[in-house]
């Protein structure tokens, strides 16, 4: 079996203990990862604050900084197969995604190279006469990257670049569910030239390796993607270090399509917004708000995109969908949709576990439109499970989508302009996507609020929320200070 190590303080070493990972496309175990524990935790944190208060990496200007960033962008791009080939073979996303998203990844870094010496702080025009303040933003300190199994290195892009962008450090621990991608893009980041300690990656259990990190007094930041209750336990453990946090949650995102939109788009945009990466996006749009009068039509149109997609190896570039990253989120799929079939929802295509080796699933979809809170509904499958409703004005089809408690991301189809402005006022969620699904990029913010979380990553707004703002008052008078003890 292969043998996968961590990175601490510019060294590659064992780990405590070791894990074996599967493979999600045959279920066989194939390589053997470090289980950080507690004192692997302590000791990367301890390299990533050496590291912060280090004159090496203190001391680079912030042009230096976007340098390192651009070299890593380019090692990236030249072992992008590599990269590929692992995400794909631990967890399971299949390699015409993998390689797309790895190409991608470079960019992200590319923005937050450019973006390091953009970083400015500020002059104040103060209302005393003899001061001069401005304002200093410096970084924040030593941040926790904590991401889930599902787009590691695009998770890792959105945190690790505008992190370094700013002048922090990190450790970044992967997830326990393939963590081999991560672990490869160490040795990659340590051909970047980066001072010793500036990023640190481990990977190990959340309970006992994640808390640990999150809790621990030296991190200043956590910045966290996963689900909403491993959020919770990472929001308690903040409470220990007092640590800001960024949350980026998991969705039961929207896709509303009115009679007048373009249907052939707006079905393929759902089968995407859905069936892609098998389902597994915090952003899918897995509830589809269908208008009534155009419900059988788009159904049919689904169902039949849904029956032809092709199903198999995740490393063949001509499957479309994947294995399910793990037995337990293969199983979940399964008690969500038998419960919503108890409560009446009526099974449109899909639905039955493809039998043989694999956390294989297919396609599926439910009508739960006789359904308002069907299981289905209510909960993140994070698997391709689509859920419909349906509407009969547009002050239904919002109040649908709005009823949810999370708020990440949302989709409309119509091609009425006016009524596009009202959705996109209307709809409680962090995107809305208006004739289009799933696009993203390193200039605009990503995030959602509710159970989907709080802070946002991409764009400017995220590099400066790696720093921390420090006012600076100087006297520009030459007038000795009166003794405020003396009366006059
Ligand atoms: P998860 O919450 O189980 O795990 C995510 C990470 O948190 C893992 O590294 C895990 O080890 C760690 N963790 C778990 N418990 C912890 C604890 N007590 N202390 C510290 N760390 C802990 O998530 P998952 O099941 O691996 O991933 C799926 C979830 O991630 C879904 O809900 C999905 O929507 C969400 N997600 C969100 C986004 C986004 O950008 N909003 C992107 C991708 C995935």
């Amino acid at each position: 079996m292969q043998q996968f190590q961590q990175y601490i303080n510019g060294e590659f070493s064992d780990a405590s203990a070791t894990f074996a990972s599967l493979d999600p496309a045959t279920g066989q175990a194939w390589a053997l990862m470090p289980e950080a524990r507690t004192e692997d935790v302590n000791r990367a944190v301890e390299a990533a604050h050496s590291a912060f208060c280090s004159m090496e990496w203190s001391s680079l200007t912030a042009t230096q900084r976007g340098k390192l960033l651009y070299r890593l962008a380019d090692l990236i791009a030249e072992n992008a197969p590599k990269l590929a080939e692992l995400e794909t073979r631990d967890t399971g996303k299949i390699i015409r995604e993998t390689s797309a998203q790895i190409a991608y990844v470079a960019d992200y870094f590319r923005y937050y190279a450019g973006l390091a010496d953009k970083i400015e702080g500020a002059h104040l025009p103060i209302d005393k006469p003899d001061m001069e303040v401005w304002l200093r933003r410096e970084p924040l300190g030593v941040v926790a990257g904590v991401v889930p199994w599902n787009s590691q290195l695009f998770l890792t892009a959105v945190k690790l670049g505008p992190a370094l962008a700013a002048g922090c450090t990190m450790v970044l621990k992967a997830s326990e569910e393939g963590p081999a991608p991560l672990l490869e893009f160490a040795r990659i980041f340590a051909q970047a030239g980066f001072p010793k300690g500036v990023l640190n990656v481990i990977t190990g259990f959340g309970p006992e390796c994640g808390a640990v990190l999150t809790s621990h007094p030296k991190v200043a930041h956590v910045a966290f993607t996963g689900g909403p209750e491993s959020a919770r336990h990472i929001v308690r453990n903040s409470a220990e270090n007092l640590a800001s946090t960024s949350l980026e949650l998991g969705g039961k995102s929207p896709f509303i399509v009115f009679a007048d939109a373009d249907l052939e788009s707006a079905v393929n945009a759902q089968v995407s917004g859905i069936f892609a990466a098998t389902g597994q996006s915090c952003v899918a749009g897995s509830r589809l708000i269908i208008d009534q009068q155009i419900k059988d039509e788009f159904l049919t149109l689904l169902a039949a995109k849904a029956a032809a997609v092709k199903i198999g190896d995740p490393q063949a570039m001509t499957t479309e969908v994947g294995p399910l990253c793990t037995l337990a989120q293969r199983q979940r799929a399964e008690a969500l949709i038998s419960e919503s079939l108890q409560q009446g929802a009526k099974l449109i295509w899909g639905g039955s576990t493809i039998a043989g080796d694999g956390f294989y699933f297919p396609p599926t979809i439910l009508d739960c439109s006789d359904v308002p809170h069907a299981a289905s509904l209510e909960n993140e499958f994070f698997g391709p499970v689509l859920s419909v409703v349906s509407f009969a004005t547009e002050a239904e089809a919002l109040a649908l989508a709005n009823d949810t408690q999370f708020g990440l991301a949302s989709g409309v189809f119509t091609k009425d302009l006016t009524r596009a402005h009202r959705m996109i006022r209307g709809i409680q969620a962090g995107i809305v996507w208006v004739n289009t699904y799933r696009a993203v990029s390193p200039i605009a913010p990503f995030g959602g609020h509710g159970l989907s979380g709080h802070g946002r990553e991409g764009g400017l707004q995220a590099a400066l929320d790696y720093t921390k703002v420090k006012s600076v008052w100087l006297r520009t008078s030459d007038d000795p200070i009166p003794d405020p003890f003396v009366m006059r």
